[in-house]
């Protein structure tokens, strides 16, 4: 399902792969905003272990942990259902799409 060819693997499929990348940075982006509305740059990107497994989360993250775990949840959801649509019913999501499921 990788459109640069690479084995879908789970930790490719929910972290490496370039459409995850983007919702893992669309998520951090928002995160920053709904905590730290003046700063525009988003959070700090957690790595694959913290964001996939909640895994030694970071102390900035923990502090709005029930956040975290939400848009954790919701960026892992959108990521399971775009692959679906692109294995059931041959539909690319565009990150525009992405974006706007999150
Ligand atoms: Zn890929």
């Amino acid at each position: 399902m990788c459109s640069a060819g690479v084995d879908e693997t789970i930790i490719h499929r929910f972290w490496d792969c370039g459409p995850s990348q983007h919702v893992w940075g669309f998520v951090s982006v928002q995160l920053g905003k709904l905590t730290q509305p003046d700063e525009s740059n988003g959070w700090p990107l957690a790595n694959w272990k913290q964001a996939l497994f909640g895994h030694r989360t970071p102390r900035r993250y923990r502090r709005v942990g029930k956040l975290w775990l939400l848009l954790r949840s919701i960026a892992i959801w959108n990521i399971w259902i775009a692959r679906n649509d692109k294995v059931f019913n041959q539909v690319t999501w565009s990150k525009e799409k992405m974006e706007q499921t999150v």
